[in-house]
């Protein structure tokens, strides 16, 4: 069967990469959580003096990027890849409530973008891959045989992150995580570089009244029509 490329945007939180996740599994392709890697970068500043209270050192970043390597391994135990900077396991620590807050702004500098582009383009290049994130229809692979754009509720996506943190023994208020969703939103479409944007010929997937199970059999179905073609 002829491999495709797949590429699943969407708004913060509304469960893309766990569909993305899912799918790639079972059809046996490369999952790549694009957001992890800019969750990477955030992170990278704010251990080294980049990201500093509300300032970024552009000039230091732009610097040392080429020496933020990201790589993904799969966890034996879960089966689920995760996400390595420059060699450690930073998994956990780029899902905290603070790398949230600080990603969106590292998101729109343009150097950064373009770094994280390269890297995930060359990621593709065999195809076999599904990968989610903001601009992967748009730019990263603009032309994926098969381009998903998933949104949900604000109220609806700050509900699963909520879960999910509290499941983690994160300590955290539903009202910061509703904040940090609408102000990413926000941030994400009306960036310059790549804003956040449904591809003319995305699919458009509201999930707010789905399960886990029914958007994936969804999914499983875009994806057979596509490779029957
Ligand atoms: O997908 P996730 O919520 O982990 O992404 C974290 C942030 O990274 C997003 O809010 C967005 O600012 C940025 N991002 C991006 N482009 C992508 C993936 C993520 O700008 N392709």
């Amino acid at each position: 069967m002829k491999k495709i490329t797949i590429a699943i945007d969407g708004y913060s939180s509304c469960g893309k990469s766990t569909m993305a996740k899912d799918l790639a599994k079972e059809i046996k392709y490369i999952y790549i959580d694009s957001g992890a890697m800019y969750r990477a970068v955030t992170l990278y500043s704010m251990e080294n003096h980049i990201f500093t209270g509300q300032n970024i050192d552009t000039d230091k970043l732009r610097h040392e990027i080429k020496n933020i390597q990201i790589s993904f391994h799969l966890n034996q135990e879960t089966g689920n890849p995760e996400t390595y900077l420059n060699g450690v396991n930073v998994e956990n620590k780029i899902r905290t409530l603070e790398v949230s807050s600080k990603v969106s702004p590292i998101s729109t500098l343009d150097f950064v973008r373009s770094n994280l582009v390269a890297q995930q383009q060359l990621m593709g290049k065999s195809k076999g891959i599904v990968m989610d994130g903001r601009d992967i229809g748009t730019t990263v692979f603009p032309h994926a045989e098969l381009k998903i754009f998933v949104s949900a509720s604000p109220d609806i996506r700050a509900k699963r992150r909520y879960n999910e943190l509290i499941k983690k023994g994160q300590k955290i208020k539903f009202s910061e995580i509703l904040e940090n969703i609408k102000e990413r939103d926000r941030i994400d479409q009306h960036r310059t570089v790549s804003p956040l944007k449904r591809a003319e010929d995305a699919l458009l997937l509201d999930n707010s009244d789905l399960t886990i199970d029914e958007q994936k059999a969804w999914l499983l179905d875009q994806f057979k029509r596509v490779t029957a073609e």
